[in-house]
């Protein structure tokens, strides 16, 4: 496995890859989440490239830039382990340079959700990807169902500027009481551990309510929002019924939806979505 730092080392490297070339971008602390898209992409690509990146870009003034997880000896072995051709781990000072003034946003589908909750986030997001997919132009990029809005953000950005880049977006992996995994899962004290299985249970409770007939959009959003309630140690920021493509809050009887929300547990924002119907 070969790791490089510069983009001019990373782009010599590329070169000489047999295509199809998959690029899996990660910010490190690597769990069975992130493997599960490193293994899709190892099954579907000739060549595997995998970033680490802890972009701040994306994190508020008030976030956990500096506490965020980061082990990159660990992440090295794993990667090893799963077959990975390439690590990118980009220098901070090559990604922004200090008179960095170009920014990529995507308008309507980053402004609801977590794009209300975490001003700025999307824009981060939106122009380190770029930023990767120029550096490494690859043939697919993987990115998990389990950041939903970053996915249809990520969609409309390739769209809109023709990047000639497949998108696969892999399941949600899940620890084994339901709680989607997460870097920041680690955060948990033994109590928030327990009560962070609300996210779960309220989306559940939401996805068989649908399944039983009960198809109104707003009741989908109650039976959530109560099951986060009866939770002492949870902070619900938000619930959403939406439009899996637009992110559009939904009214009335639906056929499809995102089900998605965030909760603040203790000091940990957790985020967690179902997709719902045909
Ligand atoms: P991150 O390191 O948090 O930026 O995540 C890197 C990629 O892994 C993103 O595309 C995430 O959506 C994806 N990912 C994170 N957690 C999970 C999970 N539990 N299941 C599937 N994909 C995940």
């Amino acid at each position: 496995m070969n790791t490089v730092q510069s983009i001019s080392n990373l782009r010599q490297i590329r070169n000489d890859l047999p295509s199809p070339v998959g690029l899996v971008p990660t910010m490190g602390y690597l769990h069975e989440g992130h493997l599960s898209l490193v293994q899709r992409a190892r099954q579907e690509c000739a060549n595997v490239i995998v970033s680490i990146f802890v972009n701040p870009t994306q994190f508020g003034p008030h976030e956990d830039l500096d506490a965020y997880p980061r082990d990159i000896p660990r992440d090295f072995a794993l990667l090893e382990k799963y077959g990975v051709d390439l690590v990118w781990v980009p220098e901070l000072e090559q990604m922004y340079t200090p008179d960095f003034q170009t920014w990529v946003t995507v308008e309507r589908a980053a402004q609801p959700l977590e794009g209300k909750m975490r001003p700025g986030h999307f824009r981060g997001v939106t122009t380190v990807v770029a930023k990767l997919f120029n550096s490494v132009l690859p043939d697919k990029a993987y990115f998990g169902q389990k950041d939903a809005q970053q996915v249809v953000v990520i969609r409309r950005m390739v769209k809109d500027l023709n990047f000639p880049i497949d998108i696969v977006v892999c399941p949600i992996i899940r620890e084994p009481d339901g709680l989607a995994m997460s870097s920041r899962n680690g955060y948990l004290d033994h109590e928030e551990r327990q009560a962070a299985q609300v996210l779960f249970r309220s989306l559940s409770a939401a996805m068989s309510a649908f399944e039983n007939g009960n198809n109104d959009a707003g009741q989908l959003r109650e039976i959530m929002t109560g099951t986060i309630m009866s939770e002492p140690l949870a902070d619900l920021q938000y619930v959403s019924c939406a439009d899996p493509d637009t992110l559009e809050e939904l009214s009335g009887s639906i056929s499809r939806a995102l089900l998605s929300m965030a909760v603040v547990i203790g000091k940990t924002r957790l985020i967690d979505n179902f997709l719902i119907g045909d």
